[in-house]
């Protein structure tokens, strides 16, 4: 069985506001770059830009302060057989959505994919990353998405489990209308 939930009130839980530890309360002076990454904090928010004055401030940037630490703030758990019958497929997608979302938000990146033959773990520095990879894996192979987010700890847990069949389209359009 297929677990399906209701997209507006996931993503307003994400949206809200949390407690996370690698949050300072003050924001970064501007402009300042990040010495481990070169991400620039402009304009209210981290970017990628071509260069910064010279005189910047430094401060290293949450994503790789959470590196650094080894310190996820979410965790992707990819299983299944066609997470065995087709690996490198899935570790590529895993890695192509990686780069796309890193290219917009310089903090949401992955910290680290462990493969197992079944089983694939991968572990990142925001909460956003494993829920667009796991929505994008739903998206080309079907299979079986779960989101749980602590809000709490500012975690969120995505599990992917790969299925041979499509989802029955009735307990679909069931389990939305709710
Ligand atoms: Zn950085």
């Amino acid at each position: 069985m297929s677990v399906f939930f209701s997209k507006s009130r996931k993503n307003r839980l994400i949206h809200e506001r949390v407690h996370d530890p690698y949050k300072t309360t003050r924001k970064p002076r501007e402009p300042s770059f990040c010495p481990v990454c070169n991400a620039v904090f402009k304009g209210g928010r981290w970017q990628w830009l071509d260069s910064w004055p010279v005189d910047s401030h430094q401060e290293i940037c949450q994503a790789c302060q959470r590196i650094r630490d080894g310190y996820p703030a979410g965790m992707l758990t990819l299983r299944g057989d066609f997470v065995k019958t087709h690996q490198t497929e899935v570790l590529n997608l895993v890695r192509n959505q990686a780069k796309g979302e890193q290219t917009q938000h310089p903090l949401h990146r992955i910290l680290k994919v462990e493969a197992w033959p079944d089983t694939v773990v991968a572990s990142t520095t925001d909460i956003h990353l494993p829920k667009r990879i796991g929505e994008a894996l739903h998206r080309a192979y079907k299979g079986q998405l779960e989101l749980n987010y602590e809000r709490k700890n500012c975690f969120i847990r995505v599990n992917w489990i790969s299925t041979s069949d499509e989802p029955d389209k009735t307990e679909r359009s069931k389990m939305k209308r709710r």
